[in-house]
């Protein structure tokens, strides 16, 4: 077992003509989680630029209920240094909550409190430097020259991206795009007023859909249309077997496998990631039988249409959008309007726009950028300047990629990498179940 490091804290790099040894982009959970792991070492100067002016998780979705969909205990540290000041269980203490918490039986808190937690944690990471949207990241020399939206330019030896997934928005919508036709990320700041007497459509049958449906019926909106590519609005797998899929081991068996074994795992595990919680269908059917069953002759309009993929929208005379539908089996095409379109289309893991520069160096396959097992891109570039990317290998690593699970696992394999030696131990017992292929105690 490798030392684990002492909890000291770490002094920011303060002075721009220095050249940082590290400098990460994005202060969401993938780069908090590098901070909170890499600051306590105290061996290499660390930046971390976000663009916001203080860290939000999904703001656009924050909803008053909403909970998350992992265990408290998979935070930014716990899984692989369980010691640390900036666990969840930690920032429960502090703010004299632990009791209250055990005794409401949470499993998963809500994303409002994780939201206060991260919050938290940040405060005391001091290399977080805030409204500082990196623009453009190039090699000059033997150094990495990352430049903001305000024009300064930073230096760094290593890079390591965690700017997030992208939203996914269907091409036939991309060029509409506003207050009335929107993401369901930026949910919160369109949120359509359900006394306006107005036509919804929600499009999208995943957590993110169902998330807007339910909070849209909660406040009275009654002329609802819900359109979803799958043949029914489906659970999450959270059984202990699919949970399997969220280990170090399967990680490893996942990234050892083909391009095409890859592809087709990932086809058939989407429901392990992006089924909706059952207390949130529960919730739905709840709202409807109330409708359908006791409301009666006052029957709002809820139509909730499977099998339907969203090939064209354009806007109407009078305001509003024109939605067009092709069935996913028979082909046939179906009209609907709406007053306001809600886009729960998803997030897509792309190579950040900010590595423009040097994108024609990045080594690509299928369009996917190619990554070593420690989570860096395979680039031409000379091989001590390292470009880490955090969330962007559910092609290469497999489906936990974009989720919380392996978070301070995967940063942890990074500030192995950054130091060049096992500082964490990123090893764990082999899966319970014996994957084809898979040899036992196989680790990325
Ligand atoms: C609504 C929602 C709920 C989720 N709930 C769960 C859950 O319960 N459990 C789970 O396991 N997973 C969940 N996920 C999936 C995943 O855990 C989250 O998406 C997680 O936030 C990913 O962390 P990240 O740090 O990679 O990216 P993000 O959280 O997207 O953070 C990226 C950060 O980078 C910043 N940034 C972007 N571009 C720049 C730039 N150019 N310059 C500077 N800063 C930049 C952004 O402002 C942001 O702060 C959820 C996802 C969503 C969308």
């Amino acid at each position: 077992m490798p030392d684990r490091p002492a909890t000291a804290m770490f002094t920011p790099v303060d002075d721009l003509d220095e050249v940082v040894d590290v400098l990460a982009v994005g202060a969401g959970p993938a780069n908090l989680s590098l901070a909170a792991l890499l600051t306590p070492l105290g061996s290499v100067s660390l930046r971390l630029l976000e663009r916001r002016r203080e860290v939000r998780w999904h703001p656009g979705l924050l909803l008053p209920d909403a909970r998350m969909q992992v265990s408290f205990l998979k935070d930014l540290v716990t899984p692989v240094l369980p010691t640390s000041p900036l666990s969840f269980v930690a920032f429960l203490v502090e703010h004299k909550r632990f009791y209250r918490f055990t005794a409401a039986g949470y499993d998963r808190p809500s994303r409002a409190e994780f939201d206060q937690y991260l919050r938290w944690a940040a405060a005391r990471l001091p290399a977080i430097e805030y409204d500082q949207r990196v623009e453009l990241i190039d090699l000059r020399g033997d150094v990495f020259d990352v430049r903001t939206h305000g024009g300064t330019v930073h230096q760094a030896r290593d890079l390591v991206l965690g700017t997030g997934p992208r939203p996914s928005v269907p091409d036939c919508a991309r060029r509409h795009l506003g207050p009335t036709l929107f993401h369901a990320g930026e949910y919160l700041a369109h949120q359509p007023r359900p006394d306006q007497g107005r036509r919804v459509a929600v499009v999208g049958g995943g957590q993110s859909g169902a998330e807007v449906v339910l909070d849209l019926l909660s406040r009275g909106c009654r002329d609802l249309v819900w359109l979803t590519r799958r043949d029914n609005l489906l659970p999450l797998d959270d059984s202990p077997f699919t949970n399997e899929l969220f280990t170090p081991a399967y990680a490893a068996r996942f990234a050892a496998l083909d391009a095409r074994a890859r592809r087709d795992l990932l086809a058939g595990q989407v429901l392990a990631s992006d089924g909706i919680s059952l207390e949130i269908l529960q919730r739905i059917y709840h709202h409807l039988y109330q409708f359908d069953c006791v409301d009666g002759a006052r029957r709002p309009m809820v139509d909730i249409r499977p099998e339907q993929d969203l090939v064209a929208v354009e806007p109407r005379a009078g305001g509003g959008w024109r939605l067009v539908t092709r069935h996913t089996r028979d082909a046939q095409v179906t009209e609907e309007s709406a007053d306001t379109v809600i886009l729960a289309t998803g997030y897509t893991q792309e190579l950040p726009d900010i590595l423009a520069p040097l994108r024609g160096r990045i080594s690509l396959t299928d369009g996917f950028p190619e990554l070593r097992a420690d989570f860096s891109l395979v680039w031409d570039g000379p091989p001590d300047r390292r470009i880490f990317l955090q969330n962007a290998a559910r092609h290469s690593h497999g489906i936990a990629d974009p989720n919380l699970s392996l978070l301070a696992w995967r940063a942890a394999v990074i500030v192995n990498s950054l130091l060049g030696k096992d500082v964490y131990d990123v090893t764990d017992l082999p899966s319970m179940l014996s994957w084809a292929g898979a040899r036992d105690g196989d680790q990325l």
